[in-house]
């Protein structure tokens, strides 16, 4: 007898932007996909939590996208007064293309502020966004980061990403990772038990031009089966294993490096 696979992961998701979000949410839900939702300001996050609240699969994760940190800065001391009613913290980081240095400024303040609130809380769980940004995102979680945190759409160098798996990071691939050489050849460096999936939906699109959806993380788990060699059921159980090892407080053991 085959036993069934387990759920799929999909640890950053913008169900809050499809066109229609309560659907987003209810078929994401009957489908039984373990999904993070993630949102780009504070002030969305109560919104989002009355529509995707009572789901099971779904939780609600609090953010502040760097691309808005200019704009929304006012928005910085309801993020620290709602942190409390979440676990999940996202999307947040840091974003270079813009070479502007009060933009530049104003993420890393909004960045630094949210680090420091969520290491004193100690357990949360980030996803995070470092597009042209890595070195300064790895550094600033440093190797004493206190809680989860998970690159998101990493596009930086090998390098990097191993400082950054040396202190802890888990890595969230997305369909469009897993389908671009440099995604593959970095995801080969990075030990199975640090990989989870997402979709990054509704941004990432798919092949016939339509938004990835959280069940789109089957997408990966075929790419991630590919390269470790082993069934879609079984990359599927290993990235859900390491989801819940997570969600358990059992992910990287911080106590081997300290
Ligand atoms: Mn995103």
């Amino acid at each position: 007898m085959r036993m069934p696979p387990p759920a799929l992961v999909d640890t950053h998701c913008h169900l809050d932007l499809y066109a229609d979000p309560a659907k987003a949410i209810r078929e994401t839900d009957a489908q039984g996909v373990f999904t993070i939702a993630v949102t780009n300001t504070p002030s969305v996050f109560r919104t989002l939590v009355r529509l995707a609240g009572r789901s099971k699969h779904i939780r609600v994760a609090l953010g502040l996208h760097p691309e808005l940190a200019r704009r929304r800065a006012a928005e910085l001391p309801l993020f620290r007064e709602l942190l409390s009613e979440t676990r999940y913290v996202g999307e947040i980081g840091l974003d270079h293309v813009t070479g502007d240095d009060d933009d530049r400024a104003a993420q890393r303040e909004v960045f630094d502020a949210i680090l420091g609130w969520c290491h004193e809380a100690g357990d949360k769980i980030l996803t995070v966004h470092s597009r042209r940004a890595a070195p300064d995102v790895v550094d600033a979680f440093g190797p004493s980061f206190r809680g989860t945190w998970i690159l998101h759409w990493y596009s930086g160098s090998r390098r990097t990403l191993e400082r950054a798996l040396s202190y802890g990071a888990y890595l969230s691939v997305n369909p469009a990772m897993a389908r671009s050489d440099k995604g593959r050849a970095l995801l080969a460096a990075v030990p199975p038990e640090r990989v989870l999936t997402e979709t990054d939906g509704p941004f990432v699109k798919l092949d016939d031009g339509g938004p990835a959806r959280p069940a789109d993380a089957a997408i990966v788990v075929a790419g991630l089966a590919a390269l470790w060699g082993i069934t879609p059921d079984a990359a599927q159980r290993r990235v859900y294993d390491t989801f819940a090892a997570l969600l358990r407080g059992r992910g990287v053991d911080k106590t081997i490096r300290d």
